[in-house]
């Protein structure tokens, strides 16, 4: 069995086991029975541990993989979204943008634009498979988003689209949202449309004008702050579903990002967009972060444990976090708090992970091919296109390639349930490939730092709410489900 030992903050020593989930007391013999399996020895306590785990293992059913009923799955719980990519151009250049040559792998901006009819056509298809999921259960909403590069290049498309299945489709209600660099909302006759539509509205705003500037620039590098800031005043102020997400990187200054939304935040009086993600810019297959020095690193990682005690601090206190701490602390500690324990929380993969299923969502690049979601932006791992339609098979081929590629190495893992990896952190192409460099190392090495904070304030015996301040955001919206 797998066995993570550490240690809290006052020494105390504990064993996670990642087969069940369950947190133990330290106990070598405990210890030497999950890793070398049943003991031989006379010694009622070997025999009582050996039991024990025994049992344990027993009561942790690992489903086996089940492709086949992939179709009942998503005809039940699947095709909860299309995302459309409207435009794989965009006005701006941010500098850790994943179209930039800082992602060698991923696309480049082209000047590739949705046609009407792909957009109709991955509309058709996917409201096909939502109607089976909805004549199960009919208060389910189809959520239909549009993403880019920016989108709202291809506002035409978008209007269309959205008077297409209000005409077409009016029995389901459906939700709309739009991820948006911003600069096109001045313009008036476009804000008007996506408000009167009640469209969820998530402009990339990175918090201070410090952390934004630096990177959010206009194609010909002009800083764009300020001017966001203008047109969410002029044409947003009233409009109550207009979100931010905010993206940072080992340089930026975290605490001015916490003080900031405390004084700005929309939910605490102020003027800025509700931010719903905090997310650090992505490292994998990437030299974005190549030629930052080292102490950068080390001087990020002290301010993110002094945040994370802060955060503690309010857990425990029953209070609620600062919004930016609860973004940045919050999912680790619920996934570890609300671990799922024995059971095998998925029928198609070989362990716990991170990942849905292929068809849970849809997106829909701009030339009609179906990819998992819009982080899957690396070629391979189509799951159909507007002309073949969602592929099932795709979908199940996915999966096993994902068991066999990736999982292989998690299955061995001592906190792979606890890992959030997913098809969007790995290399899709030319097969599937997971980050070569330290991904596993830090991953685990930041899992097991919260298992120890985690277990501090646990033991405690407090019923602890690490979502405290956040909990229903995922409702409002989810542009990503944070990776
Ligand atoms: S707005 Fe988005 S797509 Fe455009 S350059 Fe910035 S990160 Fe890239
Ligand atoms: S981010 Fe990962 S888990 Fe979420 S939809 Fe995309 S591939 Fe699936
Ligand atoms: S840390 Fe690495 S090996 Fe472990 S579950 Fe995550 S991706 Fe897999």
């Amino acid at each position: 069995m797998k066995a993570l030992v550490y240690k809290d903050f006052d020494g105390e020593e504990f064993i996670y086991n990642d087969d069940t989930g369950m947190i133990f007391p330290y106990d070598p013999k405990l210890l030497s029975v999950m890793e070398h399996g049943k003991s031989q020895s006379a010694n009622y306590m070997d025999r009582y541990y050996a039991n024990l785990i025994g049992n344990l293992q027993n009561h942790t059913i690992q489903v086996p993989r089940n492709v086949d009923s992939i179709e009942t799955h998503l005809h039940t719980n699947g095709f909860s979204q299309l995302t459309l990519k409207v435009t794989e151009q965009c006005n701006m250049r941010c500098k850790y943008c994943i179209y930039s040559e800082h992602y060698p792998d991923t696309k480049f901006y082209s000047e590739v634009y949705m046609k009407w009819e792909t957009a109709k056509k991955a509309v058709d298809d996917f409201l096909s498979h939502f109607h089976r999921t909805w004549e199960r259960n009919k208060t389910r909403k189809p959520v239909i988003a549009f993403y880019g590069g920016e989108p709202l290049l291809g506002f035409d498309v978008i209007k269309k689209t959205v008077e297409y299945v209000k005409s077409e489709y009016s029995q389901y209600c459906f939700n709309y949202s739009i991820t948006t660099n911003g600069l096109l909302l001045k313009n008036k006759d476009i804000a008007n449309f996506l408000k009167e539509n009640g469209f969820w509205i998530v402009v990339s705003l990175d918090g201070t004008k410090d952390n934004h500037d630096r990177y959010r620039v206009t194609r010909g590098g002009a800083p764009t702050y300020d001017c966001l800031m203008e047109i969410i005043e002029e044409n947003f102020s009233f409009y109550k579903s207009i979100y931010s997400v905010c993206c940072y990187d080992v340089t930026s200054d975290l605490v001015a990002l916490t003080e900031f939304y405390e004084k700005n935040d929309r939910r605490k009086g102020g003027k800025f967009p509700a931010v719903l993600r905090a997310s650090r810019i992505n490292g994998a297959f990437t030299d974005f972060y190549d030629n930052i020095p080292q102490e950068q690193f080390i001087a990020h990682r002290k301010q993110l444990d002094m945040l994370q005690e802060k955060y503690l601090e309010y857990v425990v206190a029953n209070k609620i976090p600062p919004i930016f701490l609860s973004l940045l602390f919050s999912q680790i500690f619920v996934s570890i708090s609300e671990r799922v324990k024995f059971f095998s929380d998925s029928a198609f993969y070989d362990c716990c992970c991170g990942a849905c299923v292929p068809g849970d969502k849809l997106f829909v690049e701009s030339d009609g091919v179906y990819k998992i979601c819009e982080k899957t932006n690396m070629q391979g791992l189509e799951i159909g296109s507007v002309d073949k339609g969602f592929c099932f098979a795709a979908a199940k081929n996915a999966i096993c390639a994902y068991n066999d590629c990736i999982l292989a190495k998690c299955k061995e893992c001592n906190c792979s349930r606890l890992c959030s990896l997913c098809y969007a952190s790995i290399k899709t192409f030319p097969a599937l490939e997971l980050d070569g460099s330290d991904y596993c190392e830090r991953t685990i090495h930041w899992i097991t730092e919260c298992l120890a904070a985690y277990t501090s304030v646990e033991k405690k015996g407090q019923k602890l709410n690490f979502s405290n301040g956040i909990a229903g955001m995922a409702d409002i919206y989810t542009p990503h489900n944070i990776v």
